[in-house]
């Protein structure tokens, strides 16, 4: 059986010796008063929850799935689910970081990112029912009417009610400008959506007592193409104007995909036929309103496949002690034993370590973002919330893609350590590939996301938005810069800032002769401006680590293993991560010539 330990003390380190978080935040008047002790205790409750309510539904749910009663259109998630998310709301975890005049607690995001990693490690499945609530309270409280908020955010902060997101179709998924579900005007304000849906994830459950599905759909005289798309509305139940709930409405589920991993969550068809639904913001500008919801599920992504990597790594890690396979090449190391753990052989630490430093540096990209986003939302100041919001947008695609990407490569490595055991259910491994996998498709593919970076906010301004970040590096090389300790991280990152600044302006010259260079492009530049975010937040992690070294060394004590390990792992990412942007980048030099001249190899 897979085990689950929360990674506590590396967010503390995360949050208060790298990032400062209570200082940020201190800044910010909605939370001049948080300090690291009540953020502690709240992570040090919820990670009991996660790992003790959670996580022993994960191997059941995923063998179990999801059930659809063809009769009534209901649908029950695996067993346990249900009293798990009683639980959940009746511990007020909902509203952990909504606003307080809707509920909530007002806590701030980095909290609730800590507390979702936790439950993403402890079951992917089972957190998408509770997670996408979040981003259809962030787009109605962004676009929605009076009456909508009041109506349904307080529902959505308490967990009583869950949010999904209605987008897909089967001819359309990422050209939503395609898509073709009908809203026609009624009488009395309201629409009437007719239409189908595809891959709606907890489009239909047993968890809450109503669904908030967000639609998106077409006025009859719309324009055709994206600027043709308004966002609606859709309960469930229909809901009376005391609160109360009334009549089922005309939306419900036809049929649940069959699929290769996160059984435990109800991937539903959804039909709707005359539903009622309430238009959220201006008629055709329903992406626009999505997005709000979109941003915030990219971040979440990532966010599952960070929690993904750390749990598959402690459970290889755990393996990997304890399995006994051939002797160590430079002699025997456990002369104890009939042969060595596989620990000691080094192409086993390689992939505990890749796993490792993906989720260390995962986790410290995913708090930085989340402190932004408070800093965005609250910070008195205009253009510090500005500015904010400018690197929120640059780096969500990057944690969206960079991050799913590793996590599945990170589930492959700590599954491969296992052996064959890997490929056996009830080890937990070959379940966590299977859950990893999604992440890199769903919510904007991995692809679109690196057009996202590349086309949008990194050329479509003339790289501004990469210059802050830059600035940010630049910073920290110049103080660094005389640090020998340091050098071995520095200059190998000062290095890789000037050459992802070359290969930009490069690309941007390309792009103007021919835009299919940005497409031949994207997917690999996605990965070299991820590893210049890692190698900025690896740097720092081994700065401070080195600092706590130095410190325990000049008072003569023994350094702090935490500290050792996490230099240790800093290494082993700028030795053995890092580098792969050569090859990368050489790659994305051959151009586009090699992947479109190609109508005979592709007859
Ligand atoms: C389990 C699961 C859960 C989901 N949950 C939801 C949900 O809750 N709500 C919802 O609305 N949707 C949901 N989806 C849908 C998901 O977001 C889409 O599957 C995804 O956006 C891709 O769309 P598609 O499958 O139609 O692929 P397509 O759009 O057909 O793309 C096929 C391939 O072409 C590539 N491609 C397309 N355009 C370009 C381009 N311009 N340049 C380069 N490559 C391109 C894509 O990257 C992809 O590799 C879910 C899907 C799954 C499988």
């Amino acid at each position: 059986m897979p085990v689950y330990n929360p990674p506590l003390r590396d967010m503390q380190f995360v949050l208060h010796e790298l990032l400062g978080a209570t200082d940020t935040l201190r800044a910010l008047p909605r939370h001049a008063d948080i300090d690291a002790d009540t953020i502690n205790a709240v992570l040090e409750e919820g990670s009991k929850f996660a790992a003790e309510v959670v996580f022993p539904l994960n191997l059941s749910g995923d063998q179990q799935g999801c059930q659809l009663d063809r009769a009534t259109h209901e649908v029950k998630a695996p067993q346990g689910f249900r009293q798990a998310y009683a639980q959940y709301v009746a511990g007020g975890w909902p509203s952990l970081s909504c606003e307080p005049e809707y509920g909530g607690q007002g806590l701030p995001f980095v909290v609730n990112q800590c507390f979702y990693e936790m439950l993403n490690s402890s079951n992917q499945a089972w957190t998408m029912y509770p997670g996408l609530s979040h981003g259809a309270y962030e787009a109605l409280h962004a676009h929605g009417t009076p009456e909508q908020k009041a109506t349904y955010l307080p529902q959505l902060t308490s967990g009583e009610w869950t949010g999904t997101m209605c987008l897909t179709e089967p001819h359309c998924g990422t050209d939503l400008g395609l898509l073709r579900t009908k809203a026609e005007p009624q009488a009395d304000g309201t629409y009437r959506i007719t239409g189908q849906k595809i891959f709606i994830s907890a489009g239909e459950h047993d968890l809450a007592s109503n669904i908030v599905h967000l639609v998106l759909a077409r006025l009859p005289d719309a324009p055709p193409g994206s600027k043709g798309i308004s966002l609606f509305l859709v309960p469930k139940f229909h809901v009376h104007a005391d609160g109360s709930l009334g009549e089922r409405n005309g939306i419900y589920c036809g049929g649940l995909e069959h699929k290769m991993g996160i059984h435990g969550n109800a991937t539903c068809q959804m039909v709707l036929d005359g539903a009622v639904g309430t238009l959220v913001g201006q008629p055709n500008k329903g992406l626009a309103a999505m997005f709000v919801m979109m941003n915030a599920a990219r971040l979440g992504v990532g966010n599952q496949s960070l929690g993904l990597t750390e749990v598959a790594f402690q459970n290889a890690l755990a393996y990997a002690k304890d399995r006994v396979q051939m002797r160590s090449l430079s002699g025997v190391k456990a002369p104890g034993k009939p042969a060595d753990p596989i620990i000691v052989h080094p192409d086993v630490r390689r992939m505990l370590l890749t796993a490792k430093a993906y989720a260390e540096g995962g986790r410290a990209l995913a708090c930085y973002c989340a402190l932004l986003l408070d800093q965005e939302t609250h910070h008195p100041d205009e253009v510090v919330r500005a500015e904010a919001a400018e690197l929120v947008a640059l780096l969500t695609p990057i944690v969206k893609a960079f991050l799913t990407d590793n996590g599945f490569q990170s589930a492959v490595e700590c599954q491969q350590v296992f052996g064959g055991h890997g490929y056996i259910h009830e080890w937990g491994m070959e379940q966590f590939v299977r859950d990893a996998r999604i992440n890199m498709i769903y919510e904007g593919t991995n692809t679109v996301q690196s057009l996202d970076l590349l086309g949008r906010k990194v050329l479509g301004n003339q790289g501004a938005s990469l210059k802050k970040f830059g600035r940010l590096v630049e910073t920290f090389v110049r103080a660094e810069m005389g640090n020998e300790a340091m050098a071995e991280f520095i200059q190998p990152l000062a290095d890789l800032g000037q050459k992802v600044t070359q290969l930009t302006g490069e690309l941007g010259m390309k792009a103007m002769r021919n835009a299919d260079e940005v497409g031949a492009a994207s997917v690999d530049y996605l990965r070299v401006a991820g590893h210049l975010v890692f190698g900025y937040f690896w740097a720092r992690m081994a700065q401070v680590a080195q600092a706590q070294i130095a410190q325990a060394e000049a008072a003569a004590q023994r350094p702090d293993s935490f500290y050792l390990g996490k230099l240790q792992t800093a290494r082993f990412y700028f030795a053995r991560l890092m580098p792969e942007t050569s090859s990368l980048m050489r790659r994305i030099r051959s151009g586009s010539e090699v992947l479109l001249d190609t109508d005979a190899a592709l007859a």
